[in-house]
This record gives C-alpha cells, structure tokens and sequence, in this order.
C-alpha cells in the first residue's frame, strides 16, 4: 500500500547516517527502512553503505535519503549532514567523524546502557535530541541483533516512519531466509521502541555541526617506510576493540588442556599461545584471547571440550582486562 507521508522539511530531504561496526547489521537497517519507505510509505529513497571486512571490525557507515515521491533523488554522495545518527557500539563516541555534520534540530541516538553520560557528547548541538537505547542488552535478551533495536528507537523519534511499516519490512526481511529470527525481531523492534532514555542538556555546541571528510593516517607520502603498518588496520578510524555480537569468550585456564581445538575452529586466529607459566607443562599453551581480532562468534566455546572457555556479556572494560596481546609489538 502506497501512502503520501509528511518529512519533517519541505526545503531538504531527510537523511540518516548509521554508526557502526562491522558485523552489527548496520548495512541491513539501512536497506530495510530505505525499501519500506520506498515500496510502503510512498516515498522516494536511496540507500548505500560503506564498509570493510568484518572480521577487522571496519567502520560502517549506512546511509539513507528519503525524499517526496514526486521528488527525484539524485545524489548518491555520502550523508553529512544528517537529520540522524545512530551509533551501534558506544566505542564509536570515540570517533569525531561520529559526529560530524549533525543538524541542530537532529535525534542523535546511541547504543550503551545505562550510565555515567560519554564526556563526548559535549561535541553535540545544545538543540539535538540525544537518545540512549540498550540495544545490545535488549538484543542479547530478545535473541536478535542491534540493528532490529535500533530500528525502532529512530521509528519512536521520526513519526513519519510508520512503525508498523518498517516493522513489517523488517519481518520481511528475514521471513524467507530465517523465519524463527522474525519474532525474535519483532519484539526487539518493539523494545526499541519504547525502552530508550531521552538524556537532556549534554551538546554544547551552538548550531549545526560543522561536516568533516577524514583523512586516512597514513597516506602515500606518511606511509611508514617499507609497508610496516604499526597499526592493525589502516582505516582512516579502525578501533577494533568491540565485540560484534555483544558476547565474549572467556577463558578459565584452570580447565583448559591446551589441546587446540579451539584454534581449530577460529576464524581470526585470536587464540593466544605461549610457553605457559613457570615454563609450562605443555609445548606451548593458552594463553589467552586477542580480543582485538575476536567477532565474538563463540565457535571456541562451543568446540571446547572442557568448557574452559566460556560465553561472558560484553561489558565496558572487560575486553581490555582480559585481552592478552597477539602482537605485542604493536602499539595498540
Ligand atoms: S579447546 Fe578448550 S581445552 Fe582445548 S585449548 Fe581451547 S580452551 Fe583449552
Ligand atoms: S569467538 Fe572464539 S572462535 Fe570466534 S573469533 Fe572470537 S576467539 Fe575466534
């Protein structure tokens, strides 16, 4: 069913830009609400991602222009300036590009629990709408995965996106492919739509923000010499610290055997291996998780036969406590 709906501007198209990691479904949220609004809110839309390989955990970025029906879209450029943003993983408040353009009468929506406020948010307009949603807690909790959380959250904050419409395109998405993922969305969806925190006077900013092109680190003529990336990753912004899936694995040395088997089954080789203490009873034993590598897809935990490495939450903090370094001589 084709329905004209009113944008908040007349004079502009609504644009929105997804903050996020690869492996948080970014790219697929984008889609979803750019098709619904296209096929079943008879507006016009365009849709795009940029991104990297997941498993380096890349930024992503997911962009969505929805415009009148009557009204062609035809940029294809990068949303600057958005109406929206919404963060997936708090990690990328540490991202000034996170920010960058946000519209003064914009809804800055974030992914993070309850808490102590980021000092970053200083960055934002006095005048945008800060919203924080648990989406990873909700949806560890609800089995479906952040971007169905998120979904919701902006659907609360822009009335023109009919909730029931995205909804129903959301549940589209995953009714051929994986049907028993679509109540598990659904009432993530809906969570979102109803458990956010509206957080008040934190921007400081006067006005729109100003847009920001990044610039790689390393470049042709900064390129340390001989190819030797200090760094992994060599994204213009790279932080790799954060679990994709909102779970860790965890390792009890006391269980473990050393047999390997966990290693087997990596995908990362985020496995680490040493001579163990007080020179170990094995030829070279576990050590421990380069969490920096990890998409936190538990295939260890679940190949392990002693259980010595378990399934943990992804709490602040615990990834840099427990992480041992695959690389030491790298710098982070
Ligand atoms: S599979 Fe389990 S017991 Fe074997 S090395 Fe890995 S953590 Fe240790
Ligand atoms: S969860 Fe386990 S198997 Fe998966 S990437 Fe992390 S260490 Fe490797």
């Amino acid at each position: 069913m084709n329905r004209a709906v009113r944008l908040p501007h007349t004079d502009r198209f609504f644009e929105a830009r997804f903050e996020s990691i690869g492996g948080l479904g970014a790219h697929a949220a984008g889609q979803v609400l750019a098709t619904a609004a296209v096929l079943n809110l008879g507006l016009n839309g365009a849709h795009f991602s940029s991104y990297g390989s997941e498993k380096k955990g890349s930024l992503v970025r997911s962009f969505v222009r929805l415009g009148p029906g009557e009204q062609p879209i035809r940029t294809s450029t990068p949303v600057e300036a958005p109406d929206a943003v919404i963060v997936f993983h708090a990690v990328l408040l540490g991202n000034p590009g996170t920010f960058a353009g946000m519209r003064k009468d914009g809804v800055f929506i974030y992914n993070a629990q309850a808490g102590t406020i980021p000092a970053e948010l200083a960055a934002l307009p006095k005048t945008v709408r800060v919203v924080r949603v648990d989406a990873l807690g909700i949806a560890v909790e609800e089995n479906s995965r952040p971007n169905a959380v998120l979904l919701g959250t902006l659907c609360s904050q822009f009335p023109f996106l009919d909730a029931e419409v995205i909804l129903a395109a959301l549940c589209a998405e995953f009714a051929g492919k994986h049907p028993e993922a679509v109540a598990h969305n659904e009432r993530a969806f809906r969570r979102g739509a109803t458990e956010f925190e509206a957080i008040e006077n934190v921007g400081r900013a006067e006005g729109d923000l100003p847009i920001a092109k990044p610039e790689p680190e390393w470049g042709y003529e900064t390129q340390p010499a001989g190819g030797l990336l200090p760094a992994p990753g060599n994204m213009a912004w790279n932080d790799l610290s954060a679990s994709r899936t909102g779970w860790l694995p965890v390792l009890h040395g006391d269980k473990c055997i050393h047999c390997g088997v966990c290693d087997l089954v990596c995908p990362d080789m985020c496995l680490v291996w040493g001579d163990g203490k007080e020179g170990g009873k094995f030829e070279r034993e576990l050590m421990g998780v380069d969490y920096r590598y990890c998409k936190g897809c538990l295939r260890c935990i679940e190949s392990c036969p002693t259980g010595a490495l378990t399934k943990d939450a992804e709490t602040p903090g615990l990834a840099d406590r427990l992480r041992v370094r695959l690389f030491p001589e790298l710098i982070s």
